[in-house]
């Protein structure tokens, strides 16, 4: 698992912190009662910055700084071009400062720098750079009528729009948000997770110097209960979207519920099924199902975390995978070669913990992992247990850790149901070289993606989210651009009906 050194001395990351305060109206700012909390390094659980804690008074300074900006301009009202090179710019700077922000970002949340440098970033390029291209791609339609009336729609920013992040992807979620709400016209508040506030103050004064103007992108950091809960409720605030747990996603509908009826899409947890067929080539079918459940430390929402395993192949899948987790390389995530870093606070590291705990007193088969990994940070072991029951509580909850729970199948019919006997309905995997077997599942799995011989495809053009309490609504591609606009229908009366 890596040197005891990686855990015991840090390496120092070169990036200074530069961003502490909120940026209200285009400035960095204090909060208004000067209060600080501290973000911490997951890999020493030491304190890295003080950063401005933002509640409902700060919420409100920032929601009118983007009510004058959305009703005043010149954002909305810039042609759709201009903003469209507004975010080409920034897009351009943010691959210039690459390797600063990731580091930042691995600083602040833990995981591997590579992953940051060579993949997250350059997806938050990605995805402004197909936003931008959006920009100047949305219009109406010329409806036809049936009396004498000329009809078309206009399709219009919805407004001002909150923002409610959470900590996993940081700046990934931040692409997710901020770009297509920029794209068509819109303003921001935007409140970051307690635990990662850094590299969105970052990139925000990149926007800012690729031209955004003052009051577009407002971002307050602070929990999620004051700040959160104050931007879910403000009657100014025209439509939310949250990225968190499915418990907290019910939380944020019912304060937008509560004040104005903003609508509110929500992405939340999952409990993702990887489904391995019978015909699967075993050692692929191990390490995608591996990187499906361990990546990014186990933090995704869509992680394949019950891996169902034909029966016939099982046994070899549950040594070669057992193998694997013990070949993960884990330490500090600024090492070369590092595949898995800490874990992000301490209360998910106690949280996977007591899930492998429970799973061990369930009887399901601890077949590696099971502990924590060093004596400084956040870092577990990465865990793999098989002979897991539906019924046990590791395959039930959403663990968000390095905890593979694998499952043993005999029919189609049968994983299809066991697959879909769940709340969630984010994201499922199948591996199999039969086509048929691939259609059927693809078809009958209730959920928002599905991955056939690969897991965790994230292109900017892709639409993602999830069925059942896994979600309401879809973000990326095409579709994200409708949570942010609204539909006016022009109807203008024809003085000669004739025509
Ligand atoms: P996690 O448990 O993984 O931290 P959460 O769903 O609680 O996930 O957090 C996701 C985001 O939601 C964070 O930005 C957090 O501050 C925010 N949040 C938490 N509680 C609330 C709340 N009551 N109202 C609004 N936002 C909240």
């Amino acid at each position: 698992f890596g040197t005891a050194a990686a855990f015991e001395q840090p390496i120092t990351p070169s990036v200074r912190i530069n961003y502490t305060q909120l940026l209200i109206d285009g400035k960095f700012v204090d909060s208004a009662s000067g209060k600080t909390f501290p973000t911490l390094d997951p890999r020493t659980g030491e304190v890295i910055a003080n950063v401005a804690e933002g509640d409902a008074e700060d919420i409100n300074r920032a929601v009118s700084a983007a009510r004058k900006a959305f009703d005043e301009g010149p954002w909305p009202k810039m042609s759709a071009y201009e903003r469209s090179c507004v975010l080409l710019r920034f897009a351009d700077l943010v691959e210039k400062h690459n390797d600063e922000i990731a580091a930042l970002e691995t600083w602040d949340n833990g995981k591997p720098y590579e992953q940051a440098a060579k993949a997250e970033v350059p997806m938050l390029t990605r995805l402004f750079r197909y936003y931008a291209g959006w920009a100047d791609k949305i219009h109406g339609l010329t409806v036809p009528a049936d009396g004498p009336y000329q009809v078309h729609t206009l399709h219009e920013p919805i407004g001002v729009a909150g923002q409610i992040i959470p900590w996993n992807f940081p700046l990934l979620m931040f692409a997710w948000k901020v770009g297509p709400a920029l794209a068509c016209g819109n303003t921001i508040v935007l409140k970051t997770a307690e635990q990662t506030p850094l590299t969105a103050l970052y990139v925000a004064q990149l926007l800012h110097e690729a031209g955004l103007p003052p009051g577009v992108l407002n971002i307050v950091s602070g929990f999620g209960p004051t700040a959160g809960a104050a931007l879910a409720s403000h009657m100014d605030v025209d439509k939310i979207a949250f990225t968190g747990s499915t418990e907290t996603g019910k939380i944020v509908q019912e304060l937008a519920a509560k004040s104005n009826l903003k609508p509110c899409t929500l992405e939340l947890g999952g409990k993702s099924p990887f489904i391995i067929c019978e015909d699967a080539d075993i050692d692929k079918a191990v390490e995608l199902a591996h990187f499906a459940l361990f990546f990014n430390q186990g933090q995704c929402c869509c992680a394949g975390s019950r891996t169902f395993v034909h029966e016939r192949v099982y046994d070899e899948f549950i040594e070669k995978s057992r193998a694997r987790a013990q070949r993960r390389t884990v330490g500090d995530p600024f090492q070369k070669g590092i595949e898995q870093g800490p874990q992000i606070d301490s209360e998910q590291f106690e949280k996977i913990l007591k899930y492998i705990k429970s799973g061990v007193e369930s009887n399901a088969t601890l077949e590696c992992g099971g502990d924590r990994l060093g004596s400084k940070g956040f870092y577990i072991q990465p865990t793999v247990f098989s002979n897991v029951q539906d019924d046990m509580l590791i395959a039930k909850d959403e663990i968000f850790g390095p905890v593979q729970s694998i499952l043993k199948f005999k029919e189609i019919d049968d994983v299809i149901k066991r697959a879909n006997a769940t709340r969630y309905g984010l994201a499922a995997g199948v591996f199999t070289k039969n086509l048929d077997t691939a259609n059927r599942l693809t078809r009958a799995l209730r959920a928002g993606t599905i991955w056939v011989n690969c897991f965790d495809v994230f292109d900017a053009a892709i639409p993602f989210g999830g069925y059942k309490m896994s979600g309401i609504g879809r973000e990326k591609g095409i579709y994200s651009l409708n949570n942010y606009l609204q539909v006016k229908a022009v109807v203008t009366a024809l003085k000669n009906p004739a025509w």
